[in-house]
């Protein structure tokens, strides 16, 4: 028997690290040499293909998927749930992030070393948050898509497969079969590149734990720590308990479905990346229609970032803790509404969770010059916390999407699960 992709992907992650460790050790956190390229390009390639897709992938999934929700009431109310689902749990996140760092207080006492070359100049000034609304309409869809600019890829796909839902019969039903097709056709694309994932995710993490400086880890472990326990609690409780709540359905069954994106994510660090995947997986594993997987997940890889939510409330909690500064009760409050907005904010691309940390030291008042260097040290030992991050925003991505459907009278849910069930034929 083959073994499943998963557990393939799982043996890459082991042997990945086993690699990583004796190319760290050999080259002392900087790999060179022919081999090491060579292993780091399949984790490039890897990257790569699963880029190829996402905006072919996004557009015609969004576009067949709007134009078959039909009429204009069903969009609204799939919006009102998608987004309350967004906010419900991208705030408890939040919330979890306020606890532990107030709980463990990983920053009182910290010693940073200040040594760290960062320049807070050359970090990109975060877009405000009004900004981010008026730059979701694309002046050129085109250009949009070309230059990957995901909310307004969005915007003019859901608009269009609106339109479509308007035109005249014959026209319609061209351009739902041109889309459906197209996206058919697309997801083929995907599940080859997908089994090719265990070679990529082998490649990416030889090449982040070959790099990877061990000693400034070891200072910095109480804050690692603190923040991997703010992600397991969200991961392994909250998500899993609303997940049960709303659905009724044995939260396993969803982890197991979603193993292919959850340990893409995890090696990619990018949520843009492991949308074909999360999609593949939402879809095919866990049996929700295309047309709410459509809606949920690629405006989920953006907007809606669990992971990344925690991360920038504990983050700036930590780093006021280690100026040494109280946080009254309108000042944690400020962190929420902008660690909310700030992760509404960050794209679904490594280390984005870090660059948008600005927001909100600036929302409670802290110059970049005073925060430069803390964050610099944070964004030294960012890689595997952006890991974590980064599987806990598709997976609640793909949480929002089985609960939406749920809520739409879907019920066919985990098809392997009653299949399994089943006398397997040959
Ligand atoms: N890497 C994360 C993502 O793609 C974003 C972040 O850095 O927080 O989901």
């Amino acid at each position: 028997m083959k073994l499943q992709l998963h557990w393939q992907i799982l043996i890459a992650m082991v042997l990945g690290v086993a690699v990583g460790v004796v190319f760290q050790v050999i080259y002392d956190g900087e790999p060179s040499g022919w081999l090491f390229a060579l292993i780091a390009s399949l984790g490039t390639i890897f990257i790569n293909l699963l880029r190829m897709v996402i905006v072919p992938l996004i557009v015609s999934s969004i576009v067949s998927g709007v134009a078959s929700v039909g009429d204009g009431k069903s969009i609204g109310r799939l919006g009102l749930k998608t987004f309350s689902y967004y906010f419900v749990s991208s705030l408890l996140a939040i919330l979890i992030g306020i606890f532990v760092t107030n709980l463990i207080k990983p920053g009182v006492g910290a010693n940073i070393p200040v040594g760290e070359s960062f320049d807070p100049s050359t970090v990109v000034t975060p877009r405000s948050p009004g900004q981010i609304l008026i730059d979701m309409i694309p002046l050129n869809p085109i250009e949009a898509m070309s230059s990957g600019h995901m909310l307004g890829i969005i915007f003019f796909s859901i608009f269009l497969g609106f339109a479509i839902t308007r035109t005249a019969e014959r026209n319609r039903e061209t351009l739902r079969q041109f889309f459906d097709a197209l996206f058919d056709a697309m997801m083929k694309i995907t599940n080859v590149v997908i089994s090719v994932a265990p070679f990529g995710v082998f490649g990416l993490i030889v090449a982040t734990v070959a790099s990877a400086g061990v000693s400034l880890f070891i200072t910095l472990s109480l804050y690692i720590g603190t923040i991997l326990t703010g992600f397991l609690i969200h991961l392994l409780i909250v998500l899993p308990l609303l997940f049960y709540v709303t659905t009724r359905i044995n939260p396993i069954y969803h982890f197991r479905a979603m193993s292919a994106a959850m340990v893409t994510a995890f090696s990619t660090c990018s949520s843009n990346a492991t949308l074909p995947v999360t999609m593949s997986d939402v879809e095919n594993k866990a049996g929700v229609s295309n047309t709410i997987s459509s809606f949920v997940l690629p405006m989920g890889a953006t907007v809606n970032m669990n992971g990344t939510a925690l991360y920038e409330c504990a983050g700036v909690i930590f780093i006021s803790q280690v100026l040494g500064m109280q946080l009254d009760f309108s000042q944690q409050f400020l962190i929420v509404l902008t660690a909310l907005l700030s992760a509404v904010g960050a794209a679904g691309i490594p280390a984005a969770g870090v660059v948008v940390i600005f927001i909100v030291t600036q929302a409670i008042g802290f110059t970049d010059a005073q925060v430069g260097l803390i964050i610099g040290t944070m964004l030294a030992v960012d890689r595997p916390i952006d890991m974590f991050r980064t599987t806990i925003n598709i997976f609640s991505d793909s949480v929002g999407a089985v609960i939406v459907a749920k809520s739409e009278g879907e019920t066919n849910f985990y098809p392997g699960m009653r299949r399994a069930e089943e006398p397997q034929a040959a």
